[in-house]
Formats: C-alpha cells, structure tokens, sequence
C-alpha cells in the first residue's frame, strides 16, 4: 500500500493540500483498501466499480496521499493544538481492507504518532474484531446503515450474514468492550422513524455508539437520484438518538401516527436540541460537510448551533412534548430546512 485516501477537510487540516476550510476538523478520516468494495452498497460510490465517484466517499472527495507523507503529517500534527483529535480508517474491501488497515495502524503507532484511532470496517466475526481492539484501536465501528433487516438487504445486499447478524455481533462486543463500539445509521433509506427508533434503542440498549448520517446521493450510484431526507425526519431521529443516549428517555417515551414520531413524553430544553443536532459518533467526529454543501442547512452540526438554528431544529421536527420549551407549545419560528 503506497497511497491512502484523506477526505478533503482532512488533508487541509494536516497541511498536505490547500483545501478551504471554515470549520474545525475534528477527526482525520483515512480511507484504506482498494476498491471496489465487494459489498456493493446502494448509496456508496465505492461499491459500484464503474462510478465516475470512486474517489468519493458520501459527497467527500478522498485524494490518494503517498502512505509516508501522510504518517509524517500525522506525527508532526499536535493533537494538544487545534484540529483532530483522533483518526479514523474508513476500510473498504474485505480482508485484503483490513490487512491494510493493519499496516497502516502498524506504521502510524511505529511513528509515534498517539491519536486515538477508530477503524470502521465491515467485520463480521467476534475474533478480528476483538484482534483490532487489541492491537490498538480504540474504537471499531459496524456500520448496520439500515434500521430494518429488510432495508439491510436491499441497500446492503447479503452483506455478512444480514443485519440480524449483525446488530448481534455488535450487542455482543459493545457489552464486553464498554465504550469501544460505534454503529452507523442513515437515515433516509426508507425507514420508518419507529423503525429506527427501535434499532437505535437496541445498539444504544447494549452500550454501543449510534451515529447518524443522512443520505446522501452520489452520482454513480444505485440511488443517484434519490432524494436525502426530509429535515424534520432527520431532525426528530436526532432528538430521539440523544434522548435514549442520555437514558433520559425509553422507546415507550415516543408516540408513532404512522411510524412517524409525534409526540415525546419527555420534557426537553434548547440545550437538549442544540446537543442532539451535533455530529453523533466516536468522541471529536464531526464530519464537517459530509452530508451538505457548505452554506446549506447541516444535517449534522460539525459546531455548536447558534440560538436561532436551534429555535430552527425545533421548529423543523413539529414534535409535541408536556410542557413544552419554556413552558408554551411552540410553532414553527423558523424551519431549518
Ligand atoms: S463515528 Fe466517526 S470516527 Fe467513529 S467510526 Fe464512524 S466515521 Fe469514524
């Protein structure tokens, strides 16, 4: 492996490329393997081989980076300063993925280098998984990306055994290893939000961390014309997932017309909003523009939101609570959509 992708933000953030940057990034993302990935998912570049995006991942564009310039500007990076804090390896492929996965951690550890590292890989057995974890990754992410097992194998294809597999590989690891599994949901594959409020509650149940993105479509892809997903969908699964994080809220707190969430039985402040519309996932991820263009309305805030895209956020998810904010119901100041 001479070469390794960085998502754009990332290899400004390292000083290897003059990309523009106006927000922090949190995370290097590193993406390793060779494509094309053989699980073919339908809303991944890397998965279809003769996508004019295979050097996409979502609507990022990774550059390839020669391996030893890439490890000399991790070294040289200060994460006590500004910018990342960790590094994360998107791995595509299979073995061959994780093989390179390995060297690339080998390399950067013999450098020095002391970021904590999160590997997202589709890992499919208890054994490699555990061996990550051992070998120094701090946290390791199955990626499920679909709430239901039927959306699973219609976007994700037989991937590994299906989805049931799946959330039980990642139940099982995350009640052993606390704090050390991560799992990915998009929203906007056609779920119901009872669906994944379900499935949320159940990776969040075991002790896993949910991560949400929203779809994106890609050209080249299976669902390059698709349509990503209504804000105010986007914005309740980001209360709900923040709700059962914080154990302040169980799935009999949620009221469903429809498999759309209604109601909350839950009292909830600004702040709860202004948390819940962050970037989720492993600790500094913020995964700046990864769903948007910069200067659209972010899916996920890769900053904290001012007062009025909170007041925005609220009013996008048309929720009812008890109590409400402040006291009164409110409607609809100003949608964020
Ligand atoms: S949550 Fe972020 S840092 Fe963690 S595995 Fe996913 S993309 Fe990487």
């Amino acid at each position: 492996m001479n070469v390794v992708r960085l998502s754009a933000g990332s290899a400004a953030a390292l000083g290897l490329d003059a990309f523009r940057r106006d927000v922090e990034v949190g995370t290097v993302y590193a993406m390793v393997g060779r494509g094309p990935c053989p699980h073919g998912c339908s809303f991944c570049p890397q998965g279809h081989p003769d996508s004019a995006a295979c050097d996409r991942l979502s609507r990022v564009v990774w550059p390839a980076y020669p391996v030893d310039g890439v490890l000399r500007a991790l070294r040289d990076h200060a994460p006590e300063g500004d910018g990342p804090r960790r590094l994360c390896l998107q791995v595509i492929g299979g073995e061959d993925g994780l093989a390179d996965a390995r060297r690339f951690l080998d390399a950067y550890r013999a450098t020095g280098g002391g970021l904590p590292v999160s590997v997202n890989a589709a890992v499919s057995d208890r054994a490699t998984a555990t061996a990550l974890l051992e070998a120094g990754v701090e946290r390791l992410g199955l990626a499920l990306d679909a709430a239901t097992p039927a959306l699973f194998r219609r976007h994700k294809g037989g991937c590994d055994g299906g989805w049931e597999a799946r959330m039980c590989l990642i139940e099982t690891l995350a009640r052993v290893h606390r704090d050390r599994i991560s799992t990915h949901f998009i929203v906007g594959l056609g779920e119901t939000e009872e669906e994944l409020v379900a499935a949320m509650a159940r990776a969040i149940g075991a002790g896993a961390t949910v991560a949400l993105f929203a779809f994106t479509p890609v050209r080249g892809t299976r669902l390059a014309a698709a349509a990503p997903p209504d804000p105010g969908h986007y914005r309740r699964m980001q209360l709900a997932r923040q709700l059962l994080v914080e154990g302040r809220a169980t799935t009999a707190d949620f009221a469903f017309v429809d498999g759309r969430l209604r109601a909350l039985e839950v009292p909830i402040a600004p702040s709860d909003v202004a948390r819940a519309i962050r970037t989720s996932g492993c600790p500094d991820c913020n995964r700046p523009y990864y769903n948007e263009r910069p200067g659209e309305t972010p899916y996920n805030y890769p900053r904290p939101p001012s007062d009025r895209e909170v007041r925005g956020a609220l009013a996008t998810m048309a929720l009812s609570f008890p109590g409400s904010v402040g006291g009164r119901r409110r409607e609809h100041e100003a949608c964020d959509g």
